[in-house]
């Protein structure tokens, strides 16, 4: 069964072809150069540049590996959540070839995605704790098969990958930041009082992590030796040395921690209230981050479970996981109609599938 995946929920153009639950292609275009100009994600911008780019990528992965639009079963997209205007370039796409070739169409949960993405690279264990950490969002999910996912935790205001970006922001490292301040964290030991580990002295299994990101932006700004007069590249981050140095890696490393620490106290109480878990799967493009998965690690370990992480090119944005997680419905004869709605951020993306056939 071969499966094609559209992602273009937020900067990321992506698509991917998916035969049997193995990758065979994908190409990808990141609009990131495009928006780090407003240090921030424009939606009209993104909406054009899915326009222009998606149906280039696409005929450049039918030509690349030899495939056409008629050998395609199963048209899996990314519809939600995410940016409305953008998520319906990929949509509209998806139904025009779905009508066109009679292909299937699938209707993907980009969050459900991320977290079974890792599933591309070794099988996936379930019932499964989930824990996605990326720039939109930070959810933790009891996840019993592919196609069952409870919400048991979630961030009250910022995601742990908005936090990471703001930090960056304050210090004005490039965008989107949160793997310059990896690398930097990745040089010294955090001070662990140095900045809060907010909302965890309550039974709650959500996030809040608005609290640490002030915190850290006031520490920056009362120290303005450690932030950059003009938006540092990647140049200017190596060439960084001495004291300076030394006091932004501590600062880093410190805010990287609380972030990490947070996780893991929310992480393990999950496990507590959810007995009988036997792995615990972490997504997102903060899962890149080297702390966030020493630290899940050490959480598996103690708890002997399996510890699943995607490869970093699997973390952040990609087509490949939208065609898995898609290939994944479709194996259980679930599909959308032509009627398939976009979700927008904030929503809850509904459980409309048909079963069986496509309309
Ligand atoms: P969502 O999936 O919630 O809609 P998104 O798709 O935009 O959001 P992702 O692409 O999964 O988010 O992740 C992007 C985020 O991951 C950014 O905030 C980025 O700074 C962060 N990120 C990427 N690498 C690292 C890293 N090594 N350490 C910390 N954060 C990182
Ligand atoms: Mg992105
Ligand atoms: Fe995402």
């Amino acid at each position: 069964m071969l499966t094609l995946g559209i992602e273009t929920s937020c900067d990321e153009t992506a698509v991917a072809l998916v035969r049997d639950g193995r990758l065979v292609g994908e190409k990808l275009s990141t609009q990131i150069d495009l928006h780090a100009l407003f240090g921030g994600v424009v939606p009209e911008i993104a909406s054009r540049e899915h326009l222009r780019m998606l149906p280039r990528l696409f005929n450049e992965l039918m030509d690349e590996y030899d495939v056409t639009p008629q050998m395609i079963d199963n048209i899996a997209v990314a519809r939600g959540p995410g940016l409305l205007g953008s998520l319906l370039v990929g949509v509209s796409f998806a139904k025009g070839l779905a009508l066109s070739t009679g292909a299937s169409l699938v209707g993907v949960n980009h969050l459900w995605a991320h977290l079974l993405a890792a599933g591309l690279e070794s099988e996936l264990v379930f019932p499964a704790l989930g824990l996605l950490v990326s720039g939109g969002h930070t959810h933790t999910y009891r996840i019993d098969s592919p196609t069952e996912f409870q919400l048991i935790g979630r961030t009250l205001d910022d995601a742990a990958g908005e936090a990471f970006d703001k930090v960056a922001k304050v210090l004005n490292f490039p965008y989107p930041g949160g793997r310059h301040v990896d690398k930097l964290a990745q040089e010294t030991e955090p001070d662990t009082s140095l900045f809060p580990r907010a909302f965890i002295d309550n039974p709650s299994l959500d996030f809040s992590f608005s609290g640490l990101k002030t915190a850290v932006a006031n520490y920056v700004n009362a120290h303005p030796e450690l932030i950059f007069k003009e938006m540092a590249d990647e140049a200017a981050l190596d060439a960084l040395s001495g004291e300076r140095r030394a006091h932004l890696c501590r600062v880093c490393a410190s805010f990287n921690w609380s972030v990490a620490d947070t996780l893991r106290i929310k992480v393990e109480r999950a496990l507590k209230k959810n007995k009988g878990m036997k792995s615990l799967i972490v997504a997102g493009g903060v899962a890149a981050n080297s702390m966030v998965r020493s630290t899940m690690q050490r959480v598996a370990d103690a708890k002997r479970l399996q510890l699943t992480l995607p490869n970093l090119n699997l973390c952040t944005d990609n087509g490949a996981m939208i065609a898995y997680a898609g290939s994944l419905l479709a194996g259980e004869g679930l599909y959308h109609s032509l009627d398939l709605e976009a979700v927008p951020r904030g929503r809850v993306v509904p459980l409309d599938w048909k079963v069986g056939k496509r309309d």
